[in-house]
């Protein structure tokens, strides 16, 4: 399961890239698949019905990009884009 992202600490991610967010269009990018991969009053994917896990593999790429978008970093591979992306593992 994926973590909450800090910055927004369990509220939804504003649509447009906060200020202080480093890639702009990975935020955007990401901020779609998040409003696109939403739970549903079950608690499963409503997009990816039937579902076999929340968050979905989308709702977790979205995560991930938002991060990525604020820090540079991706959470799971723990890698900066400084580093080097080729290859990319998304
Ligand atoms: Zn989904």
């Amino acid at each position: 399961m994926s973590e909450p992202l800090p910055a927004f600490d369990g509220r939804h991610p504003p649509i447009d890239p906060p200020a202080e967010c480093i890639n702009p269009l990975v935020w955007r990018l990401s901020r779609r698949l998040f409003a696109d991969h939403m739970p549903g009053p079950d608690g499963w994917c409503l997009l990816c019905r039937p579902a076999i896990t929340y968050p979905c593999v989308a709702r977790q790429l979205a995560d991930r990009g938002l991060t990525f978008a604020m820090t540079g970093r991706d959470p799971v591979t723990d890698r900066s884009s400084h580093r080097g992306n080729r290859g990319h593992r998304w």
